[in-house]
């Protein structure tokens, strides 16, 4: 057996590699350079941690989290890992042993934060011991058009030059093929190789659904699939934030807030309670979640559409790492897509930069009005194949939306775009362009005199929601754009295809009338029970829950530190009645067979 498969089995009980972990994990020990991409859930970690175990010295992890790295070494540590880390949350003593431990050789695995590197001390300190390997950790950090940039990680190229015999591995679970080169060149890893995992994350359903009553829809979610379990809730801003976690909490459902406008205490603090608790809800903005690796989250949903697929699918990602049914949800309507491309126009971002977000912006909500398979098109996004068209596991896997000809309702509704510009020289929002369509006579349609429009009272065979949903696709499709402050519509230079009659324009069915065809809306029964965990072994699982959670409090660790949900259910099947029964079990290695074998067997046998 070679020595990292040993390691594998004897410390984190794990019977065999995973992918490519197997791969990466021989080349590092070799001494060679990497670049691994591999979604959330895939596995990361070990891919250098094995290395830092097998190779003489410390490995050194950059990691951009600082207020997860105590967390991260205890997990290591409960494995018997000897893992510490070099953060600014520290004092004065509590670096000097730290630093004392790695000078003498004591530690497998030392975190630091990338603006430590920068730092002289640091870097002399380093100079002092011996590095086994270089991890990046969240390597997607150094792409400057990226959604998590980081301008520390831009140093990080110092590595190479300064130690130019020890090997990196740089890690990301996301990268389209030109954010996978960029991170290359700025890392001066052009000499590495390449490793890239599938993206695929089969056990997430992908669901994104006409946002109308979004509070409303999210209470649904919650309660009928959801009931109990950990997931995060995903706004644009803070208040959004605050007002759907204080909804929640008045509902039943225990949830936190998380945005940048807390002071760091709260955050931390609320942070720290989601790792630790079951069944907590965090109601975020995207400040909250990179490197948060709790196995257990069983739902992300989004209230807001995300800025870019990349950032949709890293969110998203979060759920599920513990290879358990999971959902990702997202609302997405009209009013989403005019705020988006207000806040790229109004933003003081050089012309490459509105560019930029606009294209990021155009893949996402291809994604959203797509009528084919969620799942292939995302992958397709990270430039993976896919074998098979349908997944069978995303909303329009599991219920085709209907696709009708909006070629003529998206020429009424420019032609009353074009004619409030050309014959009055007015722009207005989508809101007044539906009402004279629909012939409403509101007080603005008065004011302004837009019942005298031609176009008046022509559009009457849609319902609103309908024609919501016309203006949200010409805009997603780039027929349409948004003007200025207050979003007004404008046409473009591929509206005249539309209204010549040059393009034929497919659109997905909206909710008025998808909503007579699947009742609810609702296209999924509850999240299942894995197929191989048996109804009968369900009481000793919760029993196991319980002796867990008393452990995780009194050791103040999240309870997936000392196992896994996965793990649970595999012991609770097996039901173990001998220490040695019990190592079979995967996630079961020597250090936590030694600390809970006999706890967990007192509780087995119980109810043996
Ligand atoms: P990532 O960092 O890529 O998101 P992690 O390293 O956190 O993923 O691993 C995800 C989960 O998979 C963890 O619970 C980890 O313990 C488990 N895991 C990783 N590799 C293996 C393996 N070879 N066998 C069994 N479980 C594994
Ligand atoms: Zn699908």
């Amino acid at each position: 057996m070679s020595d990292a498969t040993d390691a594998l089995n004897r410390i984190f009980g794990y019977p065999s590699f995973r992918g490519e972990q197997g791969d990466i994990v021989d080349h590092v020990i070799n001494g060679g350079d990497a670049l691994v991409l591999m979604p959330t859930g895939g596995g990361k970690s070990l891919c250098y941690q094995i290395p830092a175990l097998v190779r003489p010295g410390t490995g050194v992890v950059i990691s951009p989290l600082i207020a997860l790295m105590q967390d991260q070494v205890d997990a290591l540590r409960t494995v018997g890992v000897r893992a510490n880390f070099l953060n600014s949350s520290q004092d004065f003593d509590e670096r000097r042993i730290v630093e004392a431990e790695f000078v003498a050789g004591e530690l497998d695995l030392l975190y630091v934060a990338p603006e430590g590197l920068g730092t002289a001390g640091v870097q002399r300190l380093l100079d002092r011991g011996k590095i086994s390997l270089f991890a990046i950790d969240e390597a997607h950090c150094v792409a400057q058009w990226g959604h998590d940039f980081r301008p520390d990680y831009l140093n990080l190229s110092m590595l190479h030059e300064r130690w130019p015999d020890v090997p990196r591995i740089a890690l990301t679970a996301t990268a389209t093929p030109a954010t996978r080169d960029e991170i290359a060149s700025r890392l001066r890893l052009t000499e590495a190789r390449h490793f890239t995992a599938s993206f695929d994350r089969p056990n997430i359903q992908y669901r994104i659904v006409p946002k109308n009553s979004p509070s409303k829809q999210l209470l649904d979610l919650l309660k009928t699939e959801h009931a109990g379990h950990s997931g995060i809730v995903y706004c644009l801003s803070r208040a959004s934030v605050e007002k759907h976690a204080q909804f929640l909490s008045d509902n039943g459902i225990p949830a936190l807030p998380y945005h940048a406008g807390l002071d760091a205490r709260t955050r931390f603090q609320n942070q720290g309670r989601f790792l630790r608790e079951d069944g907590l809800v965090m109601v975020a903005t995207i400040a909250f979640g990179m490197g948060i690796d709790k196995p257990d989250v069983r739902f992300v949903a989004h209230l807001d559409l995300p800025k870019s697929v990349e950032g949709y699918y890293q969110e998203t990602g979060r759920a599920g790492r513990d290879g358990l049914p999971s959902t990702a949800w997202l609302a997405y309507g009209l009013q989403d897509v005019v705020q988006q491309r207000k806040m790229i126009e109004s933003s003081d971002g050089a012309a490459e930069f509105r560019r930029n977000a606009n294209r990021h912006l155009d893949a996402m909500l291809a994604l959203c009005e797509s009528v084919t398979c969620r799942r292939a098109q995302v992958l397709e996004y990270f430039g993976q194949e896919t074998a098979a068209e349908t997944c069978g596991n995303c909303d329009t896997c599991l219920s085709p939306p209907e696709s009708w000809d909006g070629t003529v309702p998206a020429q009424k509704l420019l032609s009353t775009v074009f004619r409030l510009q050309k014959e009055r020289g007015q722009k207005f929002g989508a809101g007044q362009s539906i009402d004279i369509l629909l012939g409403k006579r509101t007080e603005k349609v008065s004011q302004f005199r837009h019942d005298d429009l031609s176009v008046f009272g022509i559009g009457t065979d849609l319902k609103e929601a309908e024609w919501r949903g016309v203006v949200r696709q010409l805009l997603a499709g780039g027929f349409l754009a948004v003007e200025g402050e207050y979003g007004t519509l404008a046409l473009t230079d591929r509206s005249s295809e539309v209204l010549r009659g040059e393009r034929k324009l497919m659109m997905r069915r909206e909710l008025a009338v998808a909503k007579s065809r699947s009742g609810s809306g609702s296209s999924r029964q509850p999240a299942a029970a894995p197929a191989d965990f048996p109804e009968s072994a369900a009481p000793l699982f919760e029993k196991l829950r319980t002796w867990r959670g008393a452990v995780a409090k009194e050791q103040g660790v999240p309870a997936y530190v000392i196992f896994h949900d996965a793990t649970l259910r595999a012991i609770a099947t097996l039901a173990p009645v001998s220490l040695e029964q019990l190592g079979t079990v995967t996630g079961v290695g020597q250090s936590k067979l030694a600390k809970f074998g006999d706890q967990v067997l007192e509780v087995t046998r119980a109810e043996a």
